[in-house]
């Protein structure tokens, strides 16, 4: 039986992004500024960080966006990413954030370097890889919208580039020689995770 599903629409105006990872702000905020919608990070609203405790890409994404809707009473749009290894049974997954932890703030030159090892130990040659995004959309009613995008990809060691954000330096997608810090942002914003799941959300929300 055809399944006819209606989303809620989001309409111009305010739009919090509801994360404090500046890397993601930036990219979010390229995506929505075509769409008429003022956006405003978490940071901006000062914002505390809300515990993700769930085990998915989905469940993080509602807890972010559903916190910030309510606090702030507009629309809340929250990624929830990550990269999967094939190698290391899809780690670091949702818990990727989690190893550039150090207790002087995140280094993700580290959490490559994590990965390089734990591959190297794993013995194994497949350096397959994807980043996964989840973005949802939410209301201070407590209505949500969910989006799942992905880019594979493989890993290349040692990192290079300078753009992008967090494990960009070591990712190389499918078709391409150079990794995403070192593609210009135009050229990743077209092809990655949180392109791919964006476009559903302008399809579904926006359109
Ligand atoms: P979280 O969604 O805030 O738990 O963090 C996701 C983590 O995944 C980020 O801190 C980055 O390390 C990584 N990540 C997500 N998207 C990207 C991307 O587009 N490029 C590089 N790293 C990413």
């Amino acid at each position: 039986m055809e399944r006819h599903l209606t989303h809620r629409k989001l309409t111009p105006g305010k739009l919090i992004i509801a994360s404090h990872n500046s890397g993601k702000v930036k990219e979010i905020n390229e995506l929505v500024r075509h769409f008429g919608i003022e956006a405003l990070s978490a940071g901006e609203m000062g914002l505390a960080v809300p515990v993700e405790d769930e085990k998915t890409f989905m469940g993080n994404a509602k807890i972010k966006a559903l916190a910030a809707a309510r606090a702030c009473g507009v629309a809340a749009l929250a990624d929830d990413s990550g990269l999967e290894v094939a190698a290391l049974d899809g780690r670091p997954g949702v818990h990727t954030a989690d190893w550039a932890e150090t207790p002087d703030g995140r280094d993700f030159y580290l959490a490559m370097d994590r990965v390089r090892a734990e591959l190297e130990a794993s013995g194994s040659p497949d350096r397959t890889a994807r980043f996964v995004c989840c973005l949802c959309l939410a209301w201070p009613d407590g209505h949500v919208e969910t989006f799942l995008g992905t880019v594979e990809g493989s890993l290349s060691f040692p990192p290079r580039g300078a753009m992008g954000f967090g494990f960009d330096p070591v990712f190389v997608p499918d078709g391409y020689s150079e990794t995403f810090a070192e593609l210009d942002p135009e050229t990743k914003q077209g092809i990655s995770h949180r392109a791919d799941a964006f476009a559903k959300l302008v399809r579904a929300c926006l359109e």
